[in-house]
């Protein structure tokens, strides 16, 4: 998984596509993200009990990894991500301007 937690991505498909926004959480084995203020969509909750009143919740939903780019914190456009190694450290780098984060 490229993307990790707290990085800036760039929506490339879907509803949201064209926007930015920060990664709140990554489903590693799902493949999936959470972007913060992106693919929000409301939900209609029933009442549960007597009294009580239905309400419309919103929710984020996570979208598929392939349907966003990191945002490179260099050359601020949405990149595709390479790894090298440094050491014995695998590195992210930016595949446009070689710029590692
Ligand atoms: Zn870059």
């Amino acid at each position: 998984m490229r993307i990790k937690k707290g990085d800036l991505v760039n929506i490339i498909a879907g509803k949201d596509k064209g926007k930015s926004g920060k990664v709140m959480k990554v489903y590693p084995v799902r493949h999936r993200v959470s972007i913060e203020g992106i693919n929000v969509y409301k939900k209609h909750v029933r009442p549960r009990r007597q009294g009580e009143k239905g309400e419309v919740i919103e929710v984020t939903r996570s979208l598929q990894r392939s349907n966003v780019m990191l945002v490179c914190s260099s050359c601020s456009k949405p990149v595709r991500v390479g790894y090298k190694r440094e050491g014995k450290k695998p590195i992210r780098y930016c595949k446009k301007c070689n710029a590692t984060f």
